[in-house]
């Protein structure tokens, strides 16, 4: 049967009705429809433009689909409809078309320097494999490969580019090759660096960025997804490393000091930001609003461009579009306008997902 919504649809602030049929947005009415909202606000459904669904809180791998899907579950009843996994160590194709998960957007394993990163999770490969490594975590996801760019290094004790920037550079062409597009953990500045100008899809984290290569994300198009919760973290492991490895922990307590102005001048500079918490591993799932507040605290950006940069604006970027004739019937109603208030997207008021109310 057919559904009926009808509210204030965001951007565009004009009141709207559309049916959802199926998995399908019509503005064609549809005879006999159940209305399902009436009154309120509407968006597209959120998007996590950065999340595990394969990893657990600990840092351990996902053993089931079912603990997956479970893991969705909880972004989903936030009101997430869309999900960037950047990495799992547990594959889960099956998923995709899963009418209880929210849009896939998959990267395969992450693909990390050798006895470096956290254990179990990556695919740990010499400098010589990255590129068919590439290949390999190319077809395993559906669009997206995730580099492991800088991390750790125990014998220098600071961070320090996975492997050199040859390689950084031809593992972007080896993604691009395969068709898909690559995004990179970055915490440093000389493998953001390397990769930006490698023609790097999209970078996470960033904290490494300085204003030239800002200017070049802005130029390019390279997307930046901040994790900030995630930044928030670095007072932790710097304390937690101090001891062993000094040089590393001033350096992650220098970078998180001086981010906040790295992303007020990217948002200046026009770099397409998107909204990723990095849930799985330390950060809980269903914290897409923390993230967006954070976002809007650090940056000052006004919560019309925070709810663009965790809704429409990153579902067109991951290509699933939203409330237009044809698109995907997600959505999300609030009772209240969360450009007003940000703390709205707290209470959704009803989510629809797939064509399907879950709430
Ligand atoms: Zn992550």
């Amino acid at each position: 049967m057919a559904l009926r919504v009808r509210g204030v649809l965001l951007p565009e602030d004009e009141v709207r009705e559309f049916w959802l049929v199926g998995d399908r947005v019509s503005t064609e009415p549809v005879p006999g429809a159940e209305t399902v909202v009436d009154g309120g606000f509407l968006v597209p459904g959120l998007v996590d433009a950065h999340c595990h669904l394969g990893i657990q809180l600990g840092e351990a791998p996902v053993t089931s689909l079912e603990e997956a899907k479970a893991l969705a579950a909880v972004d989903r009843d936030a009101g997430v409809l869309a999900i960037r996994d950047a990495g799992s160590p547990f594959p889960y194709p099956q998923l995709d078309d899963d009418p209880d998960v929210p849009r896939l957007a998959r990267a395969g394993r992450h693909i990390a320097p050798v006895k470096r990163y956290l254990r179990g999770i990556g695919m740990e490969v010499p400098a010589e494999e990255v590129t068919a490594a590439v290949a390999t975590q190319a077809a395993a996801g559906n669009g997206w490969v995730k580099l492991v760019g800088d991390w750790i290094d125990r014998t220098i004790g600071d961070l320090a580019a996975a492997w050199d920037a040859e390689t950084l550079t031809g593992a972007v062409a080896a993604a691009h090759a395969a068709g898909v597009r690559m995004t990179a953990h970055t915490f440093c500045e000389e493998s953001v660096t390397v990769l930006v100008r490698a023609g790097i899809d999209c970078i996470e984290h960033g904290t490494g960025l300085t204003e030239d290569v800002i200017d070049e994300m802005a130029r390019r198009g390279t997307a930046l997804v901040p994790t900030l919760l995630q930044v928030d973290n670095f007072e932790r492991i710097a304390a937690r490393a101090e001891e062993k490895f000094p040089v590393y922990a001033a350096h992650m307590r220098a970078l998180a000091a001086r981010f906040p102005a790295v992303l007020r001048h990217a948002v200046e500079a026009g770099v397409p930001i998107f909204v990723g918490t990095d849930a799985g591993g330390s950060i809980p799932h269903g914290s897409i609003v923390e993230e967006m507040l954070s976002l809007h605290e650090q940056t000052g950006m006004a919560p019309v461009d925070v709810l663009a940069a965790a809704s429409w604006r990153a579902r067109q970027w991951l290509g699933f579009p939203g409330l237009v004739h044809g698109g995907l019937a997600d959505l999300v109603a609030y009772d209240a306008d969360p450009r007003a208030d940000l703390d709205v997207i707290r209470s959704p008021k009803r989510i629809i997902l797939r064509g399907r109310v879950v709430r």
